[in-house]
């Protein structure tokens, strides 16, 4: 006969069905088991340290006990939270830019937090954050088993999966083990894509060049012979000897088809506004360049914002040079 697990109860119900440490339960009290809600039995010596036990039991299990205490813990601390007694829980997210494992606080907007509660399509999650008065976001516990893909294609609000075991020990910093909330973006790269965004509006303003939102990705560079400050553009193209014009009208004013010795014939290339001179493509995506680490293959907004992103990195790189 398979031999019966002992069941660890870290939390147990008290008569109102509120959760309670066994450190801070008392003796001659009735203590329920969250999952099956049968009685357990405080032990608090002098040797051993205070714990619920738990009866052999058929019917309640280990996975559900750590998966109702740990969603119960997270309503209760967004709950002591609204009442102004702890700080806002915190969220570690991965910056989409840097990459960074980033605290983001739980934002004030978040109302309340709601058990098991049932989205317009009927699935069932653990947490729901309220922002006005409906669910804008939900925790799932994840104990043994992840949310089945199904459930997570499907449901309507943004997510995150949390480890059980590690909410009940700290049930006010969220580690997602999968993060489907809304990309993050930390202080320090907003920062940078700030100040990217001033310096390439300033010397555009001053060559008077128009900035696309599409296709040409751009930065900016020292001409390589006049030493001003110009804005720099790259266009997807199938490969390094792709020499045909870009696809997009308007063509920005300072991408022009001219002649070069290099190349020895003419094609569309990156001219200075001040001193009319060729800007090689060659040091665009080359170490450091403008565009080093840059893809510029395909014509997509996606890839477009993607290359973008790509161009802020760099230039967070080598902002100290600049
Ligand atoms: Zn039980
Ligand atoms: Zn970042
Ligand atoms: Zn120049």
């Amino acid at each position: 006969m398979l031999k019966k697990q002992k069941l660890k109860v870290p939390f147990a119900y008290d008569g109102e069905k509120g959760l309670c440490a066994p450190q801070t339960a008392e003796k001659g009290k009735q203590y329920f088991c969250p999952a099956c809600e049968d009685t357990v039995i405080l032990k608090k010596g002098e040797i051993k340290t205070a714990h619920f036990a738990h009866k052999v039991s058929e019917t309640c299990n280990q996975e559900t006990i750590i998966h109702k205490i740990a969603k119960q813990r997270i309503v209760d601390v967004i709950c002591e939270w609204k009442r102004g007694r702890i700080n806002a829980p915190i969220f570690k997210r991965q910056c989409k830019i840097c990459s960074e494992l980033t605290d983001q606080p739980m934002p004030d907007k978040v109302e309340r937090a709601v058990l098991e509660y049932k989205v317009t399509n009927g699935f069932i999650v653990d947490v729901a954050l309220i922002v006005a008065n409906e669910p804008a976001a939900a925790i799932e516990i994840r104990v043994s088993h992840a949310v089945d893909e199904n459930k997570a294609r499907l449901l309507p609000i943004p997510f995150i999966e949390v480890d059980g075991q590690a909410v009940i020990e700290n049930p006010t910093i969220f580690e997602p083990v999968r993060d489907c909330f809304k990309e993050f973006t930390c202080k320090r790269c907003k920062q940078t894509i700030k100040q990217f965004g001033v310096k390439v509006n300033k010397i555009a303003k001053q060559t008077n060049v128009d900035l696309p939102d599409r296709y040409y990705r751009y930065g900016f560079w020292e001409c390589w012979k006049c030493k001003r400050e110009i804005i720099l553009f790259a266009w997807p193209k199938t490969s390094d000897w792709d020499k045909s014009a870009p696809k997009v009208k308007p063509i920005p004013r300072t991408i022009q088809y001219r002649y070069s010795k290099t190349v020895a014939g003419r094609y569309w290339v990156n001219t200075c506004p001040y001193c009319k001179s060729i800007q090689g493509d060659w040091f665009l995506f080359a170490y450091p360049g403008p565009f080093f680490g840059v893809r510029c293959k395909e014509d997509s907004q996606d890839a477009y914002n993607k290359d973008m992103q790509d161009i802020v990195v760099s230039y967070a790189e080598y902002k100290s040079e600049l």
